[in-house]
């Protein structure tokens, strides 16, 4: 049955990363397999960054980007001795990406439709290089990525992958090893769409589940799933094996290392989910499971955050239709939503504007009239012990000490707790509540 690996940008950017990177190919897919690429590191930001200023009509500051681009992934090609390889499929590409941000600095507007074509540059660069690299054959990953026409945050229509990727699973079970792009994908009309910052993941295991895969394995810079972020905590331990709501949850709440959506296939699918380090391919690793591992009762495994969240409160007398209205619009719009909490004090609405589109939204929600507090945090509290012991999560708040918390979110998952701070607390807090609540909790039985 067909294995799928993904590599995140820093597994693909650098001549280095990329020959590691190659070398696990080997091993893992002797007989064949799929091969999933987010951009280089750094790339798609750079891309953004490009968009932004060709949206303010600054095309010499958008060129300056588009040529830093080009440099990078040439030097990279270079060291590799892969140039020539790359060539035809780079020079269209290339051309193609000067064009469409020239005419949004022409225009003075970077439209999200626009934003997406020239997003898909990054991605498809890589996964030309990977291919050239991994001795493998690229393959666009819009043959049959099929999603809707939400630019930036686009929702993959299962159904339509599924009958467009057949072609692709007979192929692979009988061999073939193809790279293809991550975070793309193509809507109704043709155009190309994203799935929203960080979308790779979500692309291996949709893809995972549309092939019938038997493994995908997630190829980052960290030994797997770790306790807590650690860039706040250094101390973090990966986690050998968790449940998939476990994951789920942690993803949700923020920490980056799997794409919020890129839980769901799993559970649906059953395929095998494993997180590993190219850095460090023997390293211990995480492996993703149906079922719960055993943990003792009340046992916190991780903790997790995600900043640059607003709050919009509404009194008890505007009745739900308002906050209700809002959490369509902004949902529709591509906002993450963390919470949405009615009691007869009022509706609290928590939300992160992760596209364009939704921060323009919430703007419209502040000028009708909406409550809106920014600069707030999302913390969770995630581990299967929480299922056994609902009462150890309060006993956990308590590691909260006098910590001002905007409010508490309890959503249908038992495996996590979260609650609400302002984010400039994250750098004391993250660290305190992994020591109390991870480093300190009952080893699993
Ligand atoms: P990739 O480019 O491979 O997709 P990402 O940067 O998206 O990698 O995700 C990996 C990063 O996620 C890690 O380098 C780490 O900084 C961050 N991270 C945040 N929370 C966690 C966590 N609980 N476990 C592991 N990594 C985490
Ligand atoms: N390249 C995209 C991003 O930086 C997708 C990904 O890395 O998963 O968000
Ligand atoms: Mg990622």
């Amino acid at each position: 049955m067909t294995r799928i690996l993904k590599f995140g940008g820093s597994s693909v950017g650098s001549a280095a990363a990329l020959r590691r990177s190659a070398a696990i190919v080997r091993g893992e897919l002797p007989a064949g397999g799929l091969v999933v690429v987010s951009a280089l590191k750094g790339t798609t930001d750079r891309i953004l960054e490009a968009v932004a200023a060709a949206g303010r009509g600054d095309l010499p500051a958008a060129q300056a980007q588009l040529s830093d681009l080009r440099d990078h992934h040439g030097a990279v090609a270079a060291e590799l001795g892969l140039v020539n390889n790359v060539r035809p499929a780079w020079g269209p590409l290339l051309a193609r990406l000067d064009q469409v941000v020239t005419g949004m600095a022409l225009l003075g507007e970077a439209t999200a439709r626009g934003r997406d074509a020239a997003l898909a540059a990054g991605e498809t660069l890589s996964a030309h290089l990977a291919a050239a690299c991994f001795q493998a054959t690229f393959r666009d990953v819009r043959e049959v990525m099929r999603t809707d026409a939400r630019f930036g945050k686009a929702r993959v229509q299962l159904p339509a992958l599924r009958a467009a990727a057949e072609p692709w699973r007979e192929a692979l079970a009988g061999g073939a090893l193809w790279v293809t792009q991550g975070f793309l994908g193509i809507a109704p009309d043709g155009a190309t769409t994203t799935l929203g910052r960080g979308g790779s993941d979500t692309s291996a295991t949709l893809l995972g589940e549309a092939l019938g895969a038997a493994e995908v394995q997630i190829w980052t810079d960290v030994d797997g799933v770790l306790t807590a972020d650690p860039s706040l905590v250094p101390e973090a331990r990966p986690i050998p094996r968790m449940s998939l709501g476990e994951a789920e949850a942690l993803s949700a709440f923020g920490a980056k290392v799997l794409h919020a959506d890129s839980l769901a296939p799993g559970g649906r699918a059953g395929f095998r989910l494993v997180v590993a380090n190219t850095l460090r391919p023997g390293a211990s690793r995480t492996e993703i499971l149906p079922v719960a591992p055993s943990r003792a009762a009340g046992e916190v495994t991780s903790v997790a955050y995600k900043e640059g969240l607003s709050l919009l409160r509404y009194p008890a007398a505007a009745g739900l239709e308002p906050p209700l209205e809002a959490a369509r619009r902004l949902e529709e719009a591509g906002a993450l939503r963390f919470g949405l909490v009615s009691s007869p004090a009022g509706t609290l609405l928590a939300v992160r504007p992760d596209t364009p589109a939704a921060a323009e939204a919430l703007a419209d929600l502040e000028a009708g009239g909406a409550e809106r507090e920014s600069g707030w945090a999302v913390v969770a509290l995630v581990g299967e012990g929480l299922r056994a012991d609902p009462v150890a999560a309060l006993r956990h708040l308590a590691a909260l000490g006098h910590e001002p918390v905007g409010g508490l979110l309890t959503g249908s998952s038992t495996v996590s707790i979260a609650f609400l701070v302002p984010e400039s607390r994250l750098g004391d807090l993250i660290p305190r509540l992994h020591d109390r609540c991870v480093l300190r909790s009952p080893e699993p039985a």
